[in-house]
């Protein structure tokens, strides 16, 4: 047991080697921050933030679905297991100790997790390519359980991520390893991040800014960390997506006014609709407000997902594929399509020009 203990503990202050090479700071007021042993203080507020199993919490507010206790216990459960278990198995164990969520979704969510690398082949596709890539840092915000990551890791040498949920974190703990890939992981609210300004080339946010608590300060954090000329890429569902709502699988969410939502969602599929927060073409428009050279797009879906869809939604993403095609359409799928892909790149300020 003791041998267990040893090198669990040793994985963990790996990841803390990875962040003294980082230039991390207090996510509330954005001073200096200390390590220690056991937390990371603000020399200027100074706050304390725990290092929990080698990595560090600086959340200003738990996740939206379990508070820091809930979150922590998870937590603990996922590292007394996660030895014994694979990446498959540790996903399967999750969702089985997860009570809140209906059986019908578990074995779709452990799914969709597996597919996370043919997802994120997809996004990588839409991303700009250079010969530089290799030297990019690049930031995940809601890296959930690493299907990013470690796909991007192949183009990208220096890739932090993020996650609000430590659980999250620790899952994803598991697909990195035994990867030979180097990956520092941090638990923080995308609407408070630890980083100076002007510090990535690029900041990614897939299927994350839908549930995160204000998207307007995700944004404008987003915006504060990237270098000029870095670039932001969202993916996120459309609001008024013809198709199903793809967290409760349920057509016509999104036409409804947002306090009705959750009336709907529960007398429908007998499940909550809380902390989802799904953008129209107008509003996520209107975030990208202060970058430039903004592109809108349709995403593809994989062949691995699509093979894992029902006749019915196979048919309707044959039709999907097609209309994506034809530029007659692209109005339509502005504003009716399933899910956006958006860039954007933070354009150079006059005042950051010395003269
Ligand atoms: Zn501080």
């Amino acid at each position: 047991m003791l041998t267990w203990q040893y090198t669990i503990m040793n994985d963990f202050n790996e990841n803390l080697l990875l962040l003294d090479t980082l230039n991390l700071c207090c996510p509330g007021c954005k001073a200096q921050l200390q390590r220690s042993a056991k937390s990371y203080s603000c020399i200027a507020c100074k706050k304390d933030f725990p290092i929990m199993y080698g990595i560090p919490d600086f959340r200003l507010f738990g996740d939206p679905y379990l508070g820091f206790e809930d979150d922590y216990a998870r937590t603990q459960l996922i590292v007394e297991n996660m030895n014994r278990l694979d990446f498959a198995g540790l996903l399967k164990f999750y969702w089985s100790n997860s009570p809140e969520t209906p059986d019908s979704l578990r074995e779709k969510f452990v799914r969709t997790a597996l597919l996370g690398e043919n997802k994120a082949k997809e996004i990588l596709k839409s991303f700009p390519q250079s010969e530089a890539d290799k030297h990019k840092t690049i930031l995940e915000i809601g890296c959930g359980t690493g299907g990013f990551i470690v796909t991007a890791a192949k183009r990208y040498k220096y890739i932090v991520a993020i996650d609000i949920a430590l659980r999250w974190l620790m899952i994803c703990r598991k697909r990195v390893e035994g990867m030979n890939i180097k990956i520092p992981l941090i638990c923080c609210c995308a609407e408070f991040l630890p980083f100076p300004k002007n510090y990535f080339d690029q900041v990614v946010a897939s299927a994350t800014i839908e549930h995160t608590r204000s998207q307007k300060s995700v944004f404008s954090e987003s915006y504060r960390v990237l270098k000029q000329n870095g670039v932001m890429f969202v993916s996120t569902p459309n609001r008024f997506s013809l198709s199903a709502e793809p967290h409760v699988y349920l057509r016509g969410v999104g036409f409804l006014p947002r306090k009705w939502m959750g009336l709907y969602v529960r007398l429908i599929k007998g499940m909550e609709y809380e902390n989802k927060r799904l953008m129209s073409y107008f509003e996520l428009k209107k975030m990208f407000l202060k970058f430039k050279n903004v592109k809108f797009s349709f995403p593809d879906i994989d062949d691995a997902s699509l093979n894992q869809l029902g006749a019915w939604e196979r048919f309707q993403v044959k039709v999907y594929r097609k209309i994506r095609l034809l530029s007659i359409f692209g109005l339509f799928l502005l504003f009716f399509g399933p899910m956006y892909y958006v860039l954007g790149q933070k354009p150079i300020q006059d005042s950051d020009i010395k003269h």
